[in-house]
């Protein structure tokens, strides 16, 4: 019923370790290896061709990697 293995978190963007437009796979982890779940200031991106790591402290450099654990809450963070 659930679909884990899939390739949909592909982005586009310039690595500049490639020199060239790559796919970056979209990788955080998880709070204690818990399905579902995404441990704080773990999100980046990764190249699929050299393993280039984009982090959220990067992102200006990168509008077509969107962070969307991580970087979308600049100051507003929630109570809870
Ligand atoms: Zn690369």
């Amino acid at each position: 019923m659930s679909e884990l293995k899939q390739e949909h978190n592909l982005s586009v963007a310039v690595c500049p370790q490639c020199k060239q437009e790559s796919r970056f796979r979209h990788l955080h982890d998880t709070a204690h290896g818990i399905e579902g779940t995404h441990m704080a200031g773990s999100e980046r991106f990764e190249c699929a061709f050299c393993g280039f790591t984009v982090t959220p402290a990067m992102a200006s450099e990168f509008p077509g990697l969107r962070f969307t654990l991580d970087g979308s809450t600049p100051d507003t963070e929630k109570a809870g």
